[in-house]
Protein backbone atom coordinates (compact mmCIF):
# COMPACT_ATOMS: atom_id res chain seq x y z
CA UNK A 1 0.00 0.00 0.00
CA UNK A 2 1.37 3.78 -1.03
CA UNK A 3 1.21 6.39 1.20
CA UNK A 4 2.00 10.00 0.28
CA UNK A 5 3.04 12.90 2.38
CA UNK A 6 2.00 16.71 1.72
CA UNK A 7 3.54 19.14 4.10
CA UNK A 8 0.83 22.15 4.04
CA UNK A 9 2.54 25.84 5.04
CA UNK A 10 4.21 28.59 3.31
CA UNK A 11 6.92 28.93 6.26
CA UNK A 12 7.95 25.57 5.49
CA UNK A 13 8.59 26.31 2.11
CA UNK A 14 10.86 29.46 2.97
CA UNK A 15 12.54 27.96 5.33
CA UNK A 16 11.41 29.38 8.75
CA UNK A 17 10.38 25.98 9.80
CA UNK A 18 12.12 22.82 9.42
CA UNK A 19 10.14 20.11 8.18
CA UNK A 20 10.14 17.66 10.98
CA UNK A 21 6.73 16.47 10.60
CA UNK A 22 7.80 14.88 7.17
CA UNK A 23 10.64 13.16 9.06
CA UNK A 24 8.17 11.72 11.72
CA UNK A 25 5.49 10.45 9.39
CA UNK A 26 8.18 8.96 6.83
CA UNK A 27 9.51 6.82 9.95
CA UNK A 28 6.59 6.22 10.99
CA UNK A 29 5.15 4.62 7.62
CA UNK A 30 7.87 2.57 6.78
CA UNK A 31 7.33 1.22 10.70
CA UNK A 32 3.55 0.61 9.94
CA UNK A 33 5.02 -1.66 6.19
CA UNK A 34 4.02 1.22 3.73
CA UNK A 35 5.85 2.25 0.99
CA UNK A 36 5.97 6.37 0.51
CA UNK A 37 7.00 7.49 -3.32
CA UNK A 38 6.28 11.03 -2.97
CA UNK A 39 6.70 13.67 -0.22
CA UNK A 40 5.52 17.18 -1.12
CA UNK A 41 6.22 20.38 0.73
CA UNK A 42 3.29 22.96 -1.04
CA UNK A 43 2.32 26.84 0.05
CA UNK A 44 -0.85 27.81 1.57
CA UNK A 45 -2.48 28.14 -1.79
CA UNK A 46 -5.44 26.64 -2.48
CA UNK A 47 -4.71 26.05 -6.76
CA UNK A 48 -1.37 24.49 -6.24
CA UNK A 49 -2.61 22.62 -2.78
CA UNK A 50 -5.43 21.63 -5.23
CA UNK A 51 -3.24 20.05 -8.02
CA UNK A 52 -1.03 18.39 -5.23
CA UNK A 53 -4.01 16.51 -3.68
CA UNK A 54 -5.29 15.84 -6.77
CA UNK A 55 -2.21 13.71 -8.37
CA UNK A 56 -1.80 12.39 -4.82
CA UNK A 57 -5.07 10.76 -5.31
CA UNK A 58 -4.35 9.51 -8.07
CA UNK A 59 -0.63 7.59 -7.26
CA UNK A 60 -1.12 6.71 -3.66
CA UNK A 61 -3.62 4.91 -1.60
CA UNK A 62 -3.31 7.35 1.43
CA UNK A 63 -2.43 11.06 1.46
CA UNK A 64 -1.42 11.98 5.06
CA UNK A 65 -1.53 16.34 5.26
CA UNK A 66 -0.23 18.13 7.99
CA UNK A 67 -0.73 21.52 8.91
CA UNK A 68 -3.60 23.95 7.30
CA UNK A 69 -6.43 22.95 9.53
CA UNK A 70 -6.56 26.10 11.54
CA UNK A 71 -8.97 28.64 11.97
CA UNK A 72 -7.54 31.42 9.30
CA UNK A 73 -8.36 32.23 5.55
CA UNK A 74 -4.89 31.19 4.49
CA UNK A 75 -5.62 27.41 6.47
CA UNK A 76 -7.19 25.28 3.81
CA UNK A 77 -6.39 21.68 4.03
CA UNK A 78 -9.76 20.68 4.56
CA UNK A 79 -11.91 22.36 2.32
CA UNK A 80 -9.26 21.31 -0.56
CA UNK A 81 -9.49 17.85 0.41
CA UNK A 82 -13.43 17.71 0.67
CA UNK A 83 -13.69 19.15 -2.71
CA UNK A 84 -10.80 16.79 -4.12
CA UNK A 85 -12.81 13.88 -2.40
CA UNK A 86 -16.34 15.32 -3.48
CA UNK A 87 -17.46 15.62 -0.07
CA UNK A 88 -19.65 18.31 2.03
CA UNK A 89 -18.80 19.83 4.79
CA UNK A 90 -20.84 19.82 7.93
CA UNK A 91 -20.48 20.28 11.59
CA UNK A 92 -19.57 18.23 14.45
CA UNK A 93 -21.38 18.82 17.47
CA UNK A 94 -18.43 17.03 19.68
CA UNK A 95 -15.94 19.27 17.66
CA UNK A 96 -18.13 22.25 18.35
CA UNK A 97 -18.10 21.54 22.49
CA UNK A 98 -14.65 20.69 22.37
CA UNK A 99 -13.67 24.51 20.65
CA UNK A 100 -16.20 25.95 23.35
CA UNK A 101 -14.13 23.76 26.30
CA UNK A 102 -10.77 24.90 24.76
CA UNK A 103 -11.40 28.42 25.08
CA UNK A 104 -13.00 28.63 28.61
CA UNK A 105 -10.75 26.54 30.64
CA UNK A 106 -8.16 29.26 29.04
CA UNK A 107 -10.41 32.17 29.92
CA UNK A 108 -10.41 33.38 26.69
CA UNK A 109 -13.22 34.90 23.80
CA UNK A 110 -13.54 32.68 21.18
CA UNK A 111 -13.44 34.54 17.39
CA UNK A 112 -15.95 33.61 14.93
CA UNK A 113 -13.55 31.83 12.93
CA UNK A 114 -12.84 29.22 15.22
CA UNK A 115 -15.95 27.52 14.68
CA UNK A 116 -14.77 26.93 10.99
CA UNK A 117 -12.39 24.01 13.15
CA UNK A 118 -15.81 22.51 13.70
CA UNK A 119 -16.56 21.50 10.27
CA UNK A 120 -15.75 17.93 8.91
CA UNK A 121 -16.40 16.35 5.62
CA UNK A 122 -19.61 14.12 5.94
CA UNK A 123 -18.48 10.65 6.85
CA UNK A 124 -14.91 11.61 8.12
CA UNK A 125 -13.97 9.90 11.77
CA UNK A 126 -12.90 12.85 13.53
CA UNK A 127 -9.48 12.74 15.84
CA UNK A 128 -10.25 14.88 18.21
CA UNK A 129 -7.81 17.14 19.29
CA UNK A 130 -6.95 17.04 23.01
CA UNK A 131 -3.39 19.56 22.55
CA UNK A 132 -5.23 22.22 21.00
CA UNK A 133 -8.37 23.47 18.81
CA UNK A 134 -8.45 21.74 15.11
CA UNK A 135 -9.55 18.81 15.11
CA UNK A 136 -7.57 15.96 12.87
CA UNK A 137 -9.96 14.08 9.92
CA UNK A 138 -9.56 10.83 8.13
CA UNK A 139 -11.45 10.75 4.49
CA UNK A 140 -12.33 8.10 2.85
CA UNK A 141 -13.45 7.97 -0.84
CA UNK A 142 -13.86 4.15 -2.62
CA UNK A 143 -10.17 2.78 -2.10
CA UNK A 144 -8.61 6.05 -1.34
CA UNK A 145 -8.26 7.97 1.69
CA UNK A 146 -6.51 11.38 2.90
CA UNK A 147 -5.67 11.78 6.69
CA UNK A 148 -5.12 15.76 8.02
CA UNK A 149 -3.59 16.32 10.90
CA UNK A 150 -2.49 19.91 12.49
CA UNK A 151 0.92 21.06 11.90
CA UNK A 152 2.20 21.67 15.21
CA UNK A 153 4.27 18.91 15.90
CA UNK A 154 2.63 18.70 19.86
CA UNK A 155 -0.38 18.18 18.25
CA UNK A 156 0.11 15.59 15.28
CA UNK A 157 2.29 13.37 16.96
CA UNK A 158 -0.09 12.48 20.17
CA UNK A 159 -3.02 12.16 16.91
CA UNK A 160 -0.83 9.96 15.04
CA UNK A 161 -0.23 7.54 17.98
CA UNK A 162 -3.58 7.79 19.48
CA UNK A 163 -5.72 7.30 16.44
CA UNK A 164 -3.49 7.13 13.01
CA UNK A 165 -1.09 4.17 14.15
CA UNK A 166 -3.96 1.77 14.66
CA UNK A 167 -5.95 2.95 11.39
CA UNK A 168 -2.98 2.53 9.05
CA UNK A 169 -2.60 -1.04 10.62
CA UNK A 170 -5.55 -2.16 9.90
CA UNK A 171 -5.21 -0.97 6.39
CA UNK A 172 -1.92 -2.76 5.63
CA UNK A 173 -1.30 -5.31 7.78
CA UNK A 174 2.32 -6.03 7.06
CA UNK A 175 5.53 -5.02 8.84
CA UNK A 176 8.75 -3.30 7.47
CA UNK A 177 11.89 -4.26 9.38
CA UNK A 178 15.13 -2.64 9.00
CA UNK A 179 18.83 -4.68 10.52
CA UNK A 180 21.78 -2.04 9.54
CA UNK A 181 25.18 -3.57 9.31
CA UNK A 182 28.01 -0.78 10.68
CA UNK A 183 31.53 -1.04 9.24
CA UNK A 184 34.77 1.10 9.25
CA UNK A 185 37.71 1.22 7.71
CA UNK A 186 36.67 0.24 4.29
CA UNK A 187 34.39 3.46 1.84
CA UNK A 188 31.08 2.90 0.64
CA UNK A 189 32.15 2.53 -3.29
CA UNK A 190 34.40 -0.63 -2.20
CA UNK A 191 31.54 -1.91 -0.10
CA UNK A 192 29.13 -1.78 -3.10
CA UNK A 193 31.55 -3.44 -5.34
CA UNK A 194 31.93 -6.26 -3.09
CA UNK A 195 28.44 -6.86 -2.74
CA UNK A 196 27.62 -5.64 -6.10
CA UNK A 197 25.57 -8.96 -7.17
CA UNK A 198 23.57 -8.84 -3.71
CA UNK A 199 22.50 -5.07 -4.98
CA UNK A 200 21.56 -6.44 -8.19
CA UNK A 201 19.59 -8.96 -7.11
CA UNK A 202 17.58 -7.36 -3.93
CA UNK A 203 13.79 -7.40 -3.80
CA UNK A 204 12.83 -8.06 -0.21
CA UNK A 205 14.98 -7.79 1.92
CA UNK A 206 16.48 -4.69 0.08
CA UNK A 207 20.37 -3.33 1.28
CA UNK A 208 20.44 0.60 1.14
CA UNK A 209 24.16 1.35 1.57
CA UNK A 210 24.63 4.89 3.24
CA UNK A 211 27.67 7.08 4.04
CA UNK A 212 28.61 8.70 6.94
CA UNK A 213 31.98 10.19 8.86
CA UNK A 214 34.32 7.28 8.63
CA UNK A 215 32.41 4.36 8.50
CA UNK A 216 29.51 2.86 5.68
CA UNK A 217 26.36 1.41 7.38
CA UNK A 218 23.92 -0.81 5.54
CA UNK A 219 20.52 -1.08 5.94
CA UNK A 220 18.57 -4.26 5.08
CA UNK A 221 14.76 -3.78 4.85
CA UNK A 222 12.19 -6.49 4.96
CA UNK A 223 8.27 -6.17 4.44
CA UNK A 224 6.54 -9.57 5.37
CA UNK A 225 3.47 -9.89 7.23
CA UNK A 226 5.01 -9.89 10.28
CA UNK A 227 8.49 -9.21 12.74
CA UNK A 228 9.41 -12.65 12.58
CA UNK A 229 8.50 -13.42 9.30
CA UNK A 230 10.85 -10.23 8.30
CA UNK A 231 13.49 -11.46 10.26
CA UNK A 232 13.89 -14.50 8.84
CA UNK A 233 14.27 -12.90 5.53
CA UNK A 234 16.75 -10.40 6.65
CA UNK A 235 19.08 -12.83 8.48
CA UNK A 236 20.64 -14.95 6.12
CA UNK A 237 21.42 -11.37 4.02
CA UNK A 238 23.36 -10.72 7.23
CA UNK A 239 25.23 -13.92 7.27
CA UNK A 240 26.25 -13.38 3.77
CA UNK A 241 26.94 -9.46 4.06
CA UNK A 242 29.44 -11.05 7.66
CA UNK A 243 31.25 -13.54 5.07
CA UNK A 244 31.58 -10.96 3.06
CA UNK A 245 32.74 -7.86 5.23
CA UNK A 246 34.00 -9.30 8.08
CA UNK A 247 37.03 -7.65 9.51
CA UNK A 248 35.07 -4.01 8.90
CA UNK A 249 31.61 -5.21 10.39
CA UNK A 250 31.64 -3.77 14.06
CA UNK A 251 27.62 -4.56 14.77
CA UNK A 252 24.59 -5.12 13.66
CA UNK A 253 23.13 -3.36 16.40
CA UNK A 254 21.16 -0.27 15.92
CA UNK A 255 22.44 1.19 19.12
CA UNK A 256 25.99 0.21 19.33
CA UNK A 257 28.48 3.03 17.94
CA UNK A 258 32.20 2.46 17.06
CA UNK A 259 33.30 3.96 20.30
CA UNK A 260 30.74 1.77 22.03
CA UNK A 261 32.39 -1.31 20.36
CA UNK A 262 35.32 -0.33 20.68
CA UNK A 263 34.92 0.00 24.83
CA UNK A 264 33.30 -3.37 24.68
CA UNK A 265 36.89 -4.71 23.48
CA UNK A 266 39.10 -3.26 25.76
CA UNK A 267 37.11 -3.92 28.29
CA UNK A 268 36.27 -7.76 27.06
CA UNK A 269 40.43 -8.00 26.40
CA UNK A 270 40.73 -6.23 30.28
CA UNK A 271 43.21 -3.49 28.24
CA UNK A 272 43.64 -0.25 29.35
CA UNK A 273 43.73 3.26 27.09
CA UNK A 274 45.17 6.47 26.44
CA UNK A 275 45.06 9.31 23.77
CA UNK A 276 47.05 11.85 23.11
CA UNK A 277 45.45 14.29 20.27
CA UNK A 278 46.93 17.59 18.33
CA UNK A 279 44.87 19.01 15.64
CA UNK A 280 41.64 16.20 17.03
CA UNK A 281 41.94 18.01 20.08
CA UNK A 282 40.09 16.00 22.50
CA UNK A 283 37.71 14.72 20.12
CA UNK A 284 38.72 10.76 20.46
CA UNK A 285 38.87 10.93 23.91
CA UNK A 286 35.48 12.56 23.83
CA UNK A 287 33.92 9.94 22.26
CA UNK A 288 35.05 7.39 24.30
CA UNK A 289 34.31 8.47 27.46
CA UNK A 290 30.51 9.37 26.10
CA UNK A 291 30.29 5.65 26.49
CA UNK A 292 29.11 4.42 29.55
CA UNK A 293 31.30 1.82 31.78
CA UNK A 294 34.39 3.37 30.08
CA UNK A 295 36.18 4.56 33.43
CA UNK A 296 37.21 0.74 33.37
CA UNK A 297 39.49 0.93 31.26
CA UNK A 298 40.21 5.11 30.51
CA UNK A 299 43.58 6.40 31.89
CA UNK A 300 44.79 9.39 30.57
CA UNK A 301 43.54 11.96 27.24
CA UNK A 302 46.49 14.82 26.47
CA UNK A 303 46.11 17.79 24.35
CA UNK A 304 49.39 18.50 22.79
CA UNK A 305 48.91 21.24 20.75
CA UNK A 306 52.03 23.18 20.58
CA UNK A 307 55.79 21.73 20.00
CA UNK A 308 56.48 22.75 23.58
CA UNK A 309 53.89 20.12 25.05
CA UNK A 310 54.92 18.12 23.22
CA UNK A 311 58.34 17.52 23.59
CA UNK A 312 57.43 18.70 27.90
CA UNK A 313 54.76 16.15 28.44
CA UNK A 314 55.25 13.05 26.24
CA UNK A 315 59.19 13.86 25.83
CA UNK A 316 59.12 14.24 21.69
CA UNK A 317 62.63 14.96 20.62
CA UNK A 318 63.74 18.74 19.44
CA UNK A 319 64.91 16.68 16.59
CA UNK A 320 62.83 14.53 15.38
CA UNK A 321 60.53 17.76 15.28
CA UNK A 322 62.77 20.31 13.60
CA UNK A 323 63.75 16.53 11.14
CA UNK A 324 60.05 15.75 10.50
CA UNK A 325 58.03 18.83 11.52
CA UNK A 326 55.02 18.41 14.24
CA UNK A 327 52.96 16.83 11.61
CA UNK A 328 55.18 13.57 10.17
CA UNK A 329 54.85 9.67 11.14
CA UNK A 330 57.80 10.09 13.22
CA UNK A 331 56.53 12.86 15.71
CA UNK A 332 53.47 10.56 15.74
CA UNK A 333 55.03 7.66 16.75
CA UNK A 334 56.91 9.86 19.62
CA UNK A 335 53.79 10.90 20.98
CA UNK A 336 52.55 7.41 20.96
CA UNK A 337 55.33 6.21 23.05
CA UNK A 338 55.54 9.03 25.16
CA UNK A 339 51.68 8.60 26.44
CA UNK A 340 52.42 5.04 26.95
CA UNK A 341 55.66 5.79 29.32
CA UNK A 342 53.65 8.23 31.22
CA UNK A 343 50.13 5.98 31.53
CA UNK A 344 51.03 2.59 31.32
CA UNK A 345 48.18 2.16 29.14
CA UNK A 346 47.72 -1.25 26.92
CA UNK A 347 46.38 0.79 24.18
CA UNK A 348 47.49 4.24 23.23
CA UNK A 349 46.44 6.47 20.12
CA UNK A 350 48.38 9.79 18.85
CA UNK A 351 47.04 11.79 15.86
CA UNK A 352 49.19 14.98 14.75
CA UNK A 353 47.55 16.77 11.64
CA UNK A 354 46.87 19.68 9.74
CA UNK A 355 43.14 20.68 9.80
CA UNK A 356 43.68 24.44 8.35
CA UNK A 357 42.63 26.06 6.47
CA UNK A 358 46.54 27.88 6.52
CA UNK A 359 49.27 26.34 7.34
CA UNK A 360 49.88 23.43 4.04
CA UNK A 361 52.42 23.70 1.72
CA UNK A 362 53.01 21.72 -1.25
CA UNK A 363 54.80 18.86 0.60
CA UNK A 364 52.50 18.68 3.91
CA UNK A 365 48.97 19.82 2.31
CA UNK A 366 45.89 20.90 4.39
CA UNK A 367 44.33 17.28 5.48
CA UNK A 368 47.10 15.50 6.20
CA UNK A 369 47.13 13.75 8.95
CA UNK A 370 49.09 11.34 11.30
CA UNK A 371 47.64 8.58 13.22
CA UNK A 372 49.46 6.40 15.76
CA UNK A 373 48.16 3.61 17.96
CA UNK A 374 50.29 0.99 20.08
CA UNK A 375 48.94 -2.28 21.72
CA UNK A 376 51.60 -3.15 23.67
CA UNK A 377 53.86 -1.90 22.68
CA UNK A 378 53.20 -2.47 19.19
CA UNK A 379 52.66 0.76 17.27
CA UNK A 380 51.48 1.41 13.94
CA UNK A 381 51.81 4.45 12.27
CA UNK A 382 48.91 5.66 8.81
CA UNK A 383 49.41 8.68 7.09
CA UNK A 384 45.73 10.07 5.86
CA UNK A 385 44.42 12.71 3.51
CA UNK A 386 41.55 14.19 4.24
CA UNK A 387 39.08 16.53 2.28
CA UNK A 388 36.68 19.37 3.59
CA UNK A 389 36.63 21.74 5.64
CA UNK A 390 38.94 22.40 9.27
CA UNK A 391 35.87 20.43 11.28
CA UNK A 392 35.26 17.41 8.66
CA UNK A 393 39.04 16.76 8.44
CA UNK A 394 38.85 17.04 12.27
CA UNK A 395 35.78 14.71 12.39
CA UNK A 396 37.39 12.49 9.81
CA UNK A 397 40.53 12.18 11.35
CA UNK A 398 38.62 11.47 14.85
CA UNK A 399 37.02 8.60 13.13
CA UNK A 400 40.06 7.03 11.68
CA UNK A 401 41.84 7.05 14.93
CA UNK A 402 38.88 4.74 16.24
CA UNK A 403 38.57 2.46 13.54
CA UNK A 404 42.72 1.79 13.54
CA UNK A 405 42.40 1.33 17.18
CA UNK A 406 39.67 -1.06 16.77
CA UNK A 407 41.87 -2.63 14.20
CA UNK A 408 44.93 -2.87 16.10
CA UNK A 409 43.08 -4.36 19.33
CA UNK A 410 41.74 -7.51 17.19
CA UNK A 411 45.54 -8.22 15.71
CA UNK A 412 46.28 -8.36 18.78
CA UNK A 413 43.84 -10.65 20.01
CA UNK A 414 44.27 -12.95 16.83
CA UNK A 415 47.73 -12.94 17.62
CA UNK A 416 47.34 -13.75 21.16
CA UNK A 417 44.94 -16.23 20.57
CA UNK A 418 47.19 -17.78 18.34
CA UNK A 419 50.43 -18.02 20.81
CA UNK A 420 47.99 -19.64 23.74
P1 LIG B 1 -3.12 25.56 14.02
O1 LIG B 1 -4.31 24.86 14.48
O2 LIG B 1 -2.12 25.84 15.12
O3 LIG B 1 -3.39 26.77 13.16
P2 LIG B 1 -2.48 24.22 11.55
O4 LIG B 1 -2.91 22.81 11.37
O5 LIG B 1 -3.21 25.25 10.78
O6 LIG B 1 -2.38 24.51 13.09
P3 LIG B 1 -0.15 25.45 10.51
O7 LIG B 1 -0.80 26.76 10.78
O8 LIG B 1 0.08 25.06 9.11
O9 LIG B 1 -0.97 24.28 11.19
O10 LIG B 1 1.19 25.34 11.34
C1 LIG B 1 1.23 25.74 12.68
C2 LIG B 1 2.62 25.55 13.23
O11 LIG B 1 2.93 24.18 13.25
C3 LIG B 1 3.74 26.15 12.38
O12 LIG B 1 3.96 27.49 12.66
C4 LIG B 1 4.91 25.31 12.80
O13 LIG B 1 5.46 25.77 14.01
C5 LIG B 1 4.30 23.94 12.99
N1 LIG B 1 4.40 23.13 11.77
C6 LIG B 1 3.56 23.12 10.72
N2 LIG B 1 3.94 22.25 9.78
C7 LIG B 1 5.06 21.67 10.23
C8 LIG B 1 5.94 20.69 9.72
N3 LIG B 1 5.71 20.12 8.55
N4 LIG B 1 7.01 20.34 10.48
C9 LIG B 1 7.22 20.94 11.67
N5 LIG B 1 6.44 21.87 12.21
C10 LIG B 1 5.36 22.26 11.51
Amino acid sequence: MVVELISVGTELLLGNIVNTNAAYLAEQCANCGLSCFYQTVVGDNEERLQETVKAGLKRSDILILTGGLGPTDDDLTKEVVTKAMKKKLVEDEKAREMIQTYFDNRGMVITKNNWKQALVPEGAIVMYNNNGTAPGLIVESGEKCAILLPGPPNEMKPMFEEYVKDYLKKKNPEVIVSTTVKLCGIGESTVATMIQDMLDQQSNPTIAPYAKTGEVHLRVTAKAADEKSANKLIKPVVKQLKTRLAEYIYTTDENTTLENAIVDLLVANKLTVSTVESCTGGMIAARLINVPGVSDVFKMGHITYSNKAKKKILGVKKRTLEKHTAVSAEVAQEMVKGVEMVSKADVCVSVTGLAGPDGGTAKKPVGLVYIACSVKGNVTVQEYHFNGNRAKIRENATASALTLMRKCILEYMTETAFMK
